[in-house]
């Protein structure tokens, strides 16, 4: 079974991802890490994120890789631990710019399609249900008003020794949204086969529990 989950940043979607792939025995793959890896690498490398063809470049010589750790999931980029060092600042910055090259997104696309293509997988991100997993069974699309995506992201960041204040992380995630919506190719949106679900006033039990009775109601015991 295939479970895709997008919709804008700080919605909770990889939160939920994870314990949903935790309940069902899936694997889940977090698709935003997957950019922000290349983006990090890029920026280490001092790489210009607006020449496609040297991010092409770096991309196809990038290997990344998800590993359970004790608590939770690591991200891995040409072996070296990141999981931490993709969530700065900088990386939230320059990450929808680079995810907004076609080639980067069609390199990204295959290896992700690569990883469901043997497991029953949760996905979350912006494009998956539209372009990764087009055939998945749920394609949920996880919202949230942009004060509580904002303080939840704060919240992350403060949890991770990553703070910052409330009015910066919103200007940030607007930003983010509005060029991940904007974009060409894989951009972010409702899809008419999408099911919406605006998280603003739920917790994250009560958003388990819509989602799971969701894919029970068409019949699949879970
Ligand atoms: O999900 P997360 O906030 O970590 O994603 C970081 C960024 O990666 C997004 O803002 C977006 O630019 C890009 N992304 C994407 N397509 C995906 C997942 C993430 O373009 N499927």
């Amino acid at each position: 079974m295939q479970i895709a989950i997008d919709g804008p940043a700080g919605a909770g979607k990889s939160t939920i991802a994870r314990r949903l792939a935790d309940k069902l025995g899936f694997v889940y793959i977090d698709t935003g890490a997957m950019y922000r890896c290349i983006t990090w690498k890029a920026i280490k490398n001092e790489v210009d994120l607006a020449d496609a063809g040297q991010l092409t470049n770096l991309a196809r010589d990038t290997h990344i890789e998800f590993r359970q750790g004790s608590s939770h999931q690591l991200v891995f980029c040409d072996g070296q631990d990141v999981s931490s060092a993709i969530r700065s600042h900088e990386v939230n910055a320059a990450v929808s710019k680079v995810a907004s090259h076609p080639e980067i997104r069609r390199i990204m696309v295959r290896q992700q399609q690569h990883m469901a293509s043997n497991n029953s997988v949760v996905m979350d991100g912006r494009d998956i249900g539209e372009c990764v997993l087009p055939e998945a069974e749920y394609k949920f699309f996880l919202t949230a008003s942009i004060e509580e995506r904002a303080r939840r992201r704060q919240a992350e960041l403060t949890a991770t020794g990553l703070g910052h204040e409330l009015e910066k992380v919103k200007i940030e995630i607007e930003e983010r949204d509005k060029s991940d919506a904007n974009r060409e190719v894989g951009s972010l949106k409702i899809l008419p086969d999408s099911i919406v679900i605006d998280s603003s006033s739920m917790t994250i039990d009560d958003l388990m529990n819509l989602i799971l009775d969701t894919i029970r109601g068409s019949g699949y015991a879970v």
